[in-house]
């Protein structure tokens, strides 16, 4: 595990013990318990201490001292029992939260939120139904508990239910007053997708315009309404697509293909490369933008050009290997390989080196491409271009 996915974790790991602080500060309200006096155990603070530098087992193992001379310590168990989630050792956390349920003694509070954990650690464990119940049963304990809700919002989306996830995102948004009008638009993008399956193409329709209308930098719904429109209507296609570079230019590559095909549509080809132009002077060091321009110029015969533009896309980004590919594939057209590099350049262009790698900026999972939603951590739109650093000492 990198540094930054520990600080993922231990983040996730402060949530997870401020919402049950939370729920402490409720208990002692109510005033019906006596507190345990397990802060004042130097096992406590130690636990606090590796959990704040991320030493997640040994945190583990100095709160599990502190719960043998403190049993009770509802709070403790439940910090517990999230770390040995986030170690992997569901089952641990399972038993934990089955042994917490089982006391007469919990607040209301307390037996929702335990519930609602339970149901993570089923989920985590690829255990849908059990999870299903257990949020179900939290909920009904507590209709508001925002950790059931938000659980089940996301055991749908696993499930790839995703009218009832928005559903249940739309919900949580309300009671949290939070502005997750990104992350329904990503729900309305996947609802649209589903309806295109089976056939819905007006319902699709309508859902990829409500996305839009929720967020413009919901990427996949312009690539989609592109592709619904461009027998149709091409120059509404290309507008579209066009909204969706200006909505969200970081993305823009992902629409170039679609570009090139619905300005071919509406013959007129040459808009392109002009857009290409224009994406460079935004930003330069976009080398996706030149090296798509360095196609269009290759293929028009301008191959030296094209050469200079790769060759300055490289000084800005020294790490792509794609670049490094279309500076060998250029030299080859202007004839400048003997036959030892055109076979090196052969086996280069099968290798599996030039993938284009990608990274999730919530918990740093890397992916060869570039995905919408995270396969690790379940949040949306967090991948970008991974950027290397030049190897040191050589600048
Ligand atoms: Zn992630």
């Amino acid at each position: 595990m990198t540094d930054t996915a520990l600080v993922a974790v231990l983040l996730a790991t402060a949530a997870g013990a401020l919402a049950g602080g939370a729920w402490v500060a409720g208990r002692r309200k109510a005033g019906d318990r006596q507190r345990p006096g397990f802060r004042s155990s130097p096992h406590y603070t130690e636990g606090l201490h590796c959990l704040a530098t991320g030493q997640l087992e040994t945190a583990i193992h100095e709160l599990g001292k502190v719960l043998r001379d403190h049993p009770d310590a509802v709070e403790v168990l439940q910090v517990q029992s999230h770390l040995n989630r986030e170690v992997g050792k569901v089952e641990r956390a399972i038993e934990i939260h089955r042994a917490l349920l089982a006391r007469k003694d919990l607040t209301r509070a307390e037996r929702a939120y335990a519930l609602a954990s339970l149901g993570t650690d089923y989920r985590k464990a690829g255990m849908l139904d059990r999870a299903a119940q257990a949020y179900g049963d939290a909920l009904d304990v507590d209709p508001r508990n925002l950790h059931a809700l938000a659980g089940r919002q996301k055991l749908a989306e696993e499930q790839r239910q995703w009218r009832e996830a928005y559903e249940i995102q739309t919900r949580l948004a309300r009671m949290r007053k939070s502005d997750d009008a990104l992350v329904l638009g990503f729900l309305q993008a996947e609802m649209g997708r589903e309806a295109l399956r089976s056939g819905r193409r007006d319902a699709a329709e309508q859902s990829f315009l409500t996305a839009l209308s929720l967020d413009r930098r919901v990427f996949p719904a312009h690539l989609a309404l592109a592709e619904l429109w461009l027998e149709r209507d091409p120059r509404r296609a290309a507008q579209v697509l066009e909204d969706a570079v200006a909505a969200a230019p970081e993305r823009a590559y992902l629409a170039f293909d679609a570009l090139q095909k619905a300005y071919a549509a509406c013959g007129e080809p040459s808009r392109f490369a002009a857009l290409c132009e224009r994406l460079v002077g935004q930003d330069p060091r976009d080398w996706r933008a030149r090296l798509a321009l360095a196609g269009q110029l290759r293929a028009g015969g301008r191959v030296e050009e094209a050469l200079g533009l790769l060759l300055r896309a490289l000084e800005a980004n020294p790490h792509v290997l794609l670049v490094h590919l279309e500076v060998w594939r250029t030299l080859r057209v202007l004839g400048q390989l003997g036959p030892d590099e055109q076979r090196y350049v052969a086996t280069v262009e099968e290798s599996a080196l030039y993938v284009d790698p990608h990274i999730c900026t919530a918990c740093r999972y890397r992916a060869d491409d570039m995905l919408w939603r995270c396969p690790h951590c379940h949040e949306w739109s967090t991948f970008v271009e991974e950027r290397v650093s030049p190897a040191a000492g050589s600048r």
